[in-house]
């Protein structure tokens, strides 16, 4: 995975731990960054390995919890393989937002940044595992429009 990515991942999952009122222990951050960091599937055990090679002090059911909250929260996707239950994280790739003119038809896609609150609150309160979004925003553009002059 790119580095750019990982990193967009840590800061999702931190900005939930955070907005769920978890502290920012230095065992919270170990665990999203080895859960961010995931190549493949894992099973909490191996995540609990990695883990605790970067703080040995971790206990199994502090990492435990931690990702079944982000599964429970669309942060992580959970399959079940053959001997057991596997976790990676599941971060929205797909988010557009268009500001359309109605006028010229004109067309602008905007930084998902804005609604990156949005999408997490949404899928938490309705318990949906959200993985894109698409919003179209429709109005007068700075030619049409006189609103901004
Ligand atoms: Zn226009």
């Amino acid at each position: 995975m790119k580095e750019i990515s990982i990193q967009r991942n840590i800061k999702q999952l931190r900005g939930f731990l955070s907005s769920q009122g978890h502290k920012a222990t230095k065992q919270r951050h170990a665990i999203v960054e080895a859960f961010a960091r995931l190549e493949d599937q894992k099973s909490i055990e191996e995540i609990f390995k990695i883990v605790r090679k970067k703080v040995s002090t971790i206990g199994f059911v502090t990492v435990y919890r931690t990702i079944k909250l982000f599964e429970q929260n669309g942060l992580a996707r959970k399959s079940y393989l053959g001997d057991g239950l596997r976790y990676e994280p599941l971060i929205p790739e797909h988010k557009n937002i268009y500001l359309i003119c109605s006028k010229c038809k004109h067309s602008d896609k905007i930084d998902p940044v804005y609604v990156e609150d949005f999408f997490r609150t949404v899928s938490y309160k309705n318990k949906f595992q959200s993985h894109s979004i698409d919003i179209k925003i429709h109005g007068l553009c700075s030619f049409c429009g006189t609103s901004f002059h």
